[in-house]
C-alpha cells in the first residue's frame, strides 16, 4: 500500500472564522480530516500529517518557509511515495513553483492544493481536492511539483491564481493539464514527466534581493531609479505584449542599463496571461534586447521569481544565471 506523507501549512483550507476574518486554526484540523470518511476508503493510499507551526494565511509565506518545506520533504523523502501540501491559494503558485527548482532530480510527486472554502464548512471543495490528490499522489503517474485544484492537475511552475471566488482559482496558461480528474483520472502521459534517476538534492534558497517591475502607461521610470543598485540582484520586468516597454520615454534606458551595469540580471515577462515574450519582434523591445536582457519566453511571473532566487542560491556567475533563466529546467518554459 502506497504512503502519502501530507504536509499541512495553512490556508483557508483549515481556517476559521475570526473577529478579524479567516485565520489558520492549529486546532482539530487532524480531527477533521479523519472524519471524511473517504480517506478511510479501501483504496485510498495510507496517509500521515505533519503540521507546520505557525500555521499561515499564505500572504505571510517567505523563502523561510520555502526552506522550510523543502527540508521536511527531505527529511521524509525515503519514507513515503508522495507528498501532498496543503497551502493557501494566495501564494501556492509562487511556492510550487519554489519547490519545483528545490527540489532537484525529484523522483516522487509532491502535489500542492487547499480550497476556496474552509474545510469545515458548507460547501467546501477542501475534500474533493484532499482526496483526489492523494489519489494522483499514489498512482506512480506523477513525478514532478504540481498543483491540483478544481479536477485538474497542473505543473506546478505553470500555474498563476486566475480567481479569488471560483473553485477554478488556478489555471495553467502556456502548458497543458497533466491530468483531468472526472468519472476517471485521465492523465495525459505525453507531458508527464518521468522520475529522476539521479539522487534527489535540496538547494536550499537564499534571502536574495530581487524585485518584481510592472509597466503601465505613463510609467515614470526616474521614480524606479533609486532601486535599480548593486543591491538588487535580479528584476522581472512585466513588459507589454510580446515584451514590449516604452519607447518615447527617454528615462528608461539610461536605468536598465544602469542596473545592466550594476549586475542586475533583468528577465522580461509579459503582462499577457497566455503567449511568449518575443524579444526584438517590435521596435519597442528591442532596447531590451540589445541591453542583454533575458527572455522570459512564456513563464509566469511566479515562476521568474522563484528561478532567480534558485539560481542565485547556487552562486552562480552572471552569466550562466542568465543562461539558465532562459533555459528549461523544470518544464517551467516552452523551449
Ligand atoms: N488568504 C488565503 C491564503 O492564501 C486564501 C486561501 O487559502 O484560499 O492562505
Amino acid at each position: 500500500m502506497k504512503k502519502i506523507c501530507i504536509l499541512y501549512t495553512g490556508g483557508t483550507i483549515g481556517m476559521i472564522r475570526s473577529e478579524k476574518g479567516y485565520v489558520p486554526n492549529s486546532e482539530g484540523f487532524r480531527n477533521m480530516l479523519g472524519q471524511l470518511w473517504d480517506l478511510d476508503n479501501s483504496e485510498m493510499p495510507q496517509w500521515e500529517l505533519v503540521e507546520f507551526s505557525p500555521l499561515l494565511d499564505s500572504s505571510d509565506i517567505t523563502v523561510k518557509e520555502w526552506n522550510k518545506m523543502g527540508q521536511a520533504i527531505a527529511e521524509r523523502y525515503n519514507d513515503y511515495d508522495g507528498f501532498v501540501i496543503l497551502h493557501g491559494t494566495d501564494t501556492m503558485a509562487y511556492s510550487a513553483s519554489a519547490l519545483s527548482f528545490m527540489l532537484e532530480n525529484l523522483g516522487k510527486p509532491v502535489i500542492f492544493t487547499g480550497s476556496q472554502i474552509p474545510l469545515c464548512e458548507l460547501r467546501s471543495d477542501g475534500r474533493e481536492n484532499i482526496v483526489n490528490s492523494l489519489v494522483i499522489a499514489a498512482s506512480d503517474k506523477v513525478h514532478e511539483v504540481c498543483l491540483y485544484f478544481d479536477g485538474k492537475l497542473m505543473r506546478g511552475n505553470r500555474t498563476t491564481k486566475r480567481s479569488s471566488d471560483q473553485f477554478g482559482a488556478f489555471e495553467s496558461p502556456n502548458a497543458a493539464l497533466l491530468a483531468e480528474a472526472g468519472i476517471k483520472i485521465r492523465y495525459n502521459e505525453a507531458v508527464l514527466r518521468p522520475a529522476s534517476k539521479r539522487a534527489f538534492h535540496l538547494q536550499e534558497f537564499q534571502e536574495i534581493p530581487i524585485g518584481v517591475l510592472k509597466v503601465f502607461p505613463g510609467i515614470q521610470f526616474e521614480l524606479f531609479e533609486s532601486i535599480m543598485t548593486e543591491k538588487l540582484k535580479g528584476i522581472v520586468l512585466e513588459t507589454f505584449g510580446a515584451g514590449n516597454i516604452p519607447s518615447c520615454n527617454d528615462s528608461l534606458l539610461p536605468i536598465i542599463k544602469k542596473a545592466y551595469e550594476s549586475g542586475t540580471i533583468l528577465t522580461v515577462c509579459s503582462q499577457c496571461l497566455q503567449g511568449t515574450v518575443s524579444l526584438g519582434a517590435y521596435a519597442t523591445s528591442k532596447a531590451l534586447q540589445d541591453i542583454g536582457a533575458v527572455n522570459g519566453k512564456d513563464m509566469t511571473t511566479e515562476a521568474a521569481v522563484a528561478k532567480l532566487y534558485y539560481l542565485f542560491s547556487r552562486c552562480l556567475e552572471k552569466e550562466q544565471i542568465k543562461e539558465e533563466m532562459e533555459m528549461d529546467l523544470r518544464g517551467e518554459l516552452s523551449a
